[in-house]
């Protein structure tokens, strides 16, 4: 499924075999998960990205050939973080998250909403057993940007996910897992969206604008609503932190100084490390995390999108060739 300029529709077309590059695998692609950001990148928010190009950066794949490191058959991960240089200060400091010249899958690489892609070895995760394709899929970014997003809130005992999506889902579990309480926010009247928080053990759930009645130490924002940063900060405390996990976010209204005053903090989280990717997949069987994921058949990638653009998802869609 190609997207031949921002704005259209994917189109599904037969592409020549993706060809490895020295140090890539070959994958046959068993599932792909869908991410806010493949729709932001379908709808031009994310500047110049390669066209045309296949999306998808939470690949599982199944090894074709490899440069070495796996064995033909293995199942492997491909998360949104593709290539980095080793060489800028960020990568040498440790946060290669952050590199100068970083690729990412399904944007400056092609990705899995595709029979078969490459990928460099060095950025591919084994994954945990016991995730049947489809349920390892949303892990790969929904859940490990996710997890990086839930580690910005610091220690936060009682912490609000606003935005209940596919990564939320997946933060809420492991966040419950730790014996924090959750304070799910959704848009107003999302009953759906706030009985599905509450199955994964949210204590509170409502209006994210309004929040709830307690005060919280942190507040994740997963939704791309920039009217939510200064909402969350009049509901975390003195030194509270207020974590922007998405890639893209609506302009953020202008708020009096009061709001950050106390020490309060805005940050956002970018991307992802391979440290940060091999520390949640260890944790994720752990808590164990259960995905809850609609598959939806390659070809049908657009409806995906929509569905994911409408907010009519539960959980996590996945594409499956
Ligand atoms: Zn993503
Ligand atoms: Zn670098």
């Amino acid at each position: 499924m190609v997207l031949e300029s921002a704005g259209s529709p994917l189109r599904l077309a037969e592409l020549a075999d993706p060809e490895p590059a020295p140090g890539e695998a070959l994958l046959r692609v068993r599932a792909c998960g869908v991410c806010r950001t493949d729709l932001h990148v379908l709808d031009g928010d994310l500047a110049e990205p390669k066209l045309p190009l296949v999306l998808g950066h939470q690949i599982v794949g199944e090894v074709v050939t490899s440069a070495g490191r796996f064995d033909p058959g293995a199942r492997v991960g491909v998360p949104w973080l593709g290539w980095t240089c080793g060489e800028c200060r960020f990568c040498r400091a440790g946060r290669e998250n952050l590199c100068d010249r970083a690729r990412f899958t399904g944007y400056d690489l092609d990705g899995g909403f595709a029979e078969l892609a490459v990928a460099d070895e060095r950025y591919c995760f084994a994954l945990p057993d016991g995730y049947p394709d489809e349920q390892a899929a949303p892990l790969l970014c929904a859940g490990l940007i996710g997890y990086r997003s839930l580690r910005f809130a610091g220690d936060a005992e009682r912490l609000g996910l606003y935005g209940f999506g596919a990564s939320a889902h997946i933060v809420c579990q492991v966040a419950v897992a730790q014996g924090r309480r959750v304070y799910a926010g959704t848009r107003a009247g999302d009953d759906e969206a706030q009985a599905f928080a509450r199955s994964l053990g949210a204590s509170w759930t409502g209006d994210a604008l309004a929040g709830p009645p307690d005060e919280l130490d942190a507040v994740v924002v997963f939704a791309p609503a920039g009217e939510l940063v200064p909402a969350a900060l009049a509901h975390v405390h003195k030194g509270g932190v207020v974590v922007c996990a998405g890639i893209h976010m609506s302009d953020i209204p202008s708020f009096p100084y009061e709001l950050l005053w106390g020490e309060r903090v805005v940050r956002s989280v970018a991307n992802l490390t391979r440290a940060d990717g091999e520390e949640f997949l260890a944790l994720a069987p752990t808590v164990p995390v259960r995905t809850d994921v609609e598959t939806f058949p390659l070809e049908q990638a657009n409806e995906a999108l929509d569905r994911l653009r409408a907010g009519s998802l539960r959980g996590a869609a996945v594409l499956v060739p």
